[in-house]
């Protein structure tokens, strides 16, 4: 069904989910199945994010798909030339007015596929997502595995580094906690439950 771009039709797909839930994994193989219906695809990501790649969409299971980098919401529109199919990995990091910038894409008839965090390490709605996930024909959310327990985690655990909220990082940094296992930071936004069960790897973490 999502596959199918009827000439002329636009629409907005949202895969949200907490870090680790698989969703620049699901936004490359709905880009990868595009392609191979022959249409135009063309995938962004913010410039922020460089933390595998600086020009590559790349999961944390190191699948990678070619994407340009981009700081803004305008920029996406300027770059995004004829394509039919528009991936936007991590939108939640791209500065300016993404939910109009969607809207107009979707309207002028393209498919507009969103990947980004539902919520932040606060467990608080991290917007645009929200209001996207409201524009959004198709809504998918998706779930980690809980790095302490194993069930189903919806909720992303800072596990170092400060209070503010855009803090790039990989498995050094963040955990996917079920309901149970998640810790709410401090009130002073200091993150809970620095002690680690799982000994992942990852690059630099980098501080924004
Ligand atoms: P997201 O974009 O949502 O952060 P990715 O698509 O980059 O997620 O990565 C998903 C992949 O990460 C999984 O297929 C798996 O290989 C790996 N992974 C590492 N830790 C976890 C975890 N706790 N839960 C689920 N997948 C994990
Ligand atoms: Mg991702
Ligand atoms: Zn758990």
């Amino acid at each position: 069904m999502l596959n199918v771009v009827e000439r002329g039709r636009g629409w907005v797909e949202v895969i949200c989910g907490c870090m680790f839930s698989g969703k620049t994994e699901e936004l490359i193989r709905r880009l990868r199945r595009a392609r191979i219906a022959q249409q135009a695809a063309v995938v962004f990501k913010p410039s922020i994010d460089d933390r595998y790649d600086v020009e590559d969409v790349v999961s944390h299971s190191e699948q990678r798909i070619p994407s340009i980098p981009v700081k803004t919401a305008r920029d996406i529109q300027e770059k995004a030339g004829d394509a039919q199919v528009i991936g936007i990995d991590e939108a939640q990091f791209i500065e300016g007015d993404l939910l109009t910038i969607v809207r107009r894409l979707a309207d002028s008839g393209r498919r507009v596929i969103i990947a980004g965090l539902d919520t932040d390490y606060r467990g608080e709605p991290f917007e645009p997502i929200p209001q996207l996930m409201c524009e959004a024909e198709f809504v998918t959310k998706l779930t980690a595995v809980c790095h302490k327990c194993g069930a189903p985690a919806h909720r992303t655990q800072r596990i170092g580094g400060g209070s503010e909220r855009v803090l790039v990082g990989g498995q050094a940094l963040y955990e996917a906690r079920c309901r149970q296992c998640w810790e709410p930071p401090t009130k002073t936004g200091e993150p809970a439950g620095q002690g680690r069960l799982f000994n992942g790897t990852s690059g630099e973490d980098k501080k924004l």
